[in-house]
């Protein structure tokens, strides 16, 4: 078997149907930023995936072109406008498109891999991004928005999290990884946080490579991996544990 080479792609299957991202958002400049290199910049260049990131200011009206008010009720901050907002979704969403609307927002459910993999089989999104209060609840409920969050704290827009949202998904696209089995092993695949890895040198600073891993026994050497990353989601994600031991007896 030869070495893992990470900058051997595999057949590119995307091409025909590339997965399609739409960003909805009051700072098109930031995109695709860092999705623009490494994996993800190299893909979108081999059109394994679009984006287009689309500006929700060309959808208002007016002399002052507002995208914004101040709350119903009263309260700190602006809202966006359903008119501006809705009227962006409905631009970018074609005939027939079956793309998940999603607004990336604190009170979402929380992006997991499993979601990753599912929004990576719907074959692309339309990710609204929010500012300042947030988005008018009627265009949440008017345009059947899912909700996504990126974790428990609160960024200042939805531009970060739409990009490790869409980050997550690109690198798991056919011919974007070097090999497919290197996504296979990642932390949350199997249940579990992922084994520690070593490299070369095979002693730093005093301190060595665990024997078994330059064993060349590749039973002992799953079977060590595996003990690991047992021990470290015990220890550090006790309910990632749990869940992993619920299915494993059910
Ligand atoms: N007032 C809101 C927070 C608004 S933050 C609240 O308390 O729930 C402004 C925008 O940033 C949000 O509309 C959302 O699009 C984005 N955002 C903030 N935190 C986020 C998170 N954890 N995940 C995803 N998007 C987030």
């Amino acid at each position: 078997m030869s070495e893992a080479n990470p900058f051997e792609k595999d057949e590119p299957e995307g091409l025909k149907t590339p997965w399609r991202a739409s960003v909805l958002t009051l700072y098109p400049d930031m995109f695709p930023g860092p999705l623009g290199t490494s994996l993800a910049g190299r893909a979108l260049e081999n059109e394994i995936w679009s984006l287009e990131a689309v500006h929700i200011r060309d959808f208002a009206e007016g002399k002052h072109r507002n995208v914004d008010d101040t709350p119903a009720g009263g309260g700190a901050g602006m809202v966006l406008r359903p008119d501006v907002v809705s009227r962006a979704i409905d631009h970018v969403t074609g005939e027939g498109d079956t793309r998940p609307r999603i607004l990336l927002s604190p009170r979402g459910k929380a992006l997991t891999q499993e979601k990753v993999h599912q929004l990576k089989e719907a074959g692309g999104v339309i990710l609204l991004c929010g500012r300042f209060e947030g988005v008018d609840q009627r265009v949440i409920d008017g345009r059947e928005l899912e909700e996504i969050s990126i974790g428990d704290y609160i960024l200042s827009g939805g531009e970060l999290g739409a990009m490790v949202l869409m980050d997550a998904v690109v690198r798991l696209l056919p011919g974007v990884m070097g090999k497919i089995a290197s996504g296979e092993e990642e932390s949350f695949e199997s249940g579990l946080l992922e084994y520690p890895h070593y490299t070369r040198p095979t002693e730093w600073e005093g301190r060595e490579i665990p024997e078994i891993l330059t064993s060349g026994h590749h039973g002992k050497i799953a079977e060590w991996r595996q003990k690991k990353a047992i021990e470290l989601t015990k220890e550090r994600r006790p309910d990632l544990y749990e869940s992993w031991l619920a299915k494993r007896e059910s």
